[in-house]
């Protein structure tokens, strides 16, 4: 077996879910006493929201970078940034390691493509949902159309992944109000939502259409590449 190197806690409540699944599904295919070889670098989540708000993208790909790094030279086969929205700096991470980094929106793209899906929704952050670099990747590298929520969507979506979500708080109301937003989504054309914060699947297990958990293709993908 090879090892995991996760960039987490972002949020810690995500991370959580990513060492959970990836051991459970190790085990899975190992049975016994198998559980996953991985190595974990956890900030705190409240110096990296900071600096994503006044957008300091560069000091921010410095920490990844750096973490990257010393989770390769500690003995990291791959790396796994645990969140949908830093991945607006993979690329960067990439250039400055040589271990492989297992992208997020490549293991989503290749889910949607299995399942035949030709329009999806992409639900996350307001950076992950304005920016280009996760819509790009799905449209230019898959072929797959993208749409988004409306701005006021976009919003009410952001509010709850920063307000609720990332601090552990699950609302009843917070979900009649994405399950809403996804069936609007629907009927503009969506024939899935991309939970595109891997956060969104602790409140969204289900919708109207089919959803696209990208923390648990992540972990799937994680798991094929660290086991052969
Ligand atoms: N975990 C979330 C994501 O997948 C949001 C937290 C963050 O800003 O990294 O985008």
């Amino acid at each position: 077996m090879k090892t995991i190197g996760l960039i987490g806690g972002m949020s810690y409540e995500s991370t959580i879910v990513y060492y959970d699944l990836i051991n459970k599904m190790v085990n899975e295919r190992l049975s016994g006493l198998h559980s996953a070889k991985m190595l974990i670098e956890s900030y705190d989540f409240d110096e990296i929201e900071k600096e994503q708000s006044s957008e300091n993208w560069e000091n921010l790909t410095k920490i990844l970078i750096n973490s990257a790094q010393k989770l390769e030279k500690a003995g990291a086969d791959y790396i796994a940034i645990a969140t949908n929205t830093m991945h607006l700096l993979a690329d960067d991470v990439q250039k400055n390691i040589s271990i492989p980094l297992i992208h997020i929106a490549e293991a989503a793209a290749n889910y949607i493509c299995e399942k035949s899906m030709n329009t999806v929704v992409l639900f996350g952050t307001k950076y992950t949902m304005t920016k280009p670099f996760y819509k790009d990747k799905l449209i230019n590298d898959y072929n797959i159309n993208v749409i988004v929520p409306n701005s006021e969507q976009q919003e009410v979506i952001n509010e709850i992944i920063y307000k609720e979500l990332c601090v552990g708080i699950i609302n009843e109301s917070s979900r009649k109000v994405l399950l809403d937003i996804i069936e609007d989504c629907a009927k503009k054309g969506a024939e899935g939502v991309v939970l595109g914060c891997t956060e969104l699947p602790n409140i969204i297990n289900n919708a109207n259409i089919p959803i696209i958990n990208t923390t648990q293709v992540h972990c799937i993908e994680i798991v094929n590449r660290i086991i052969s």
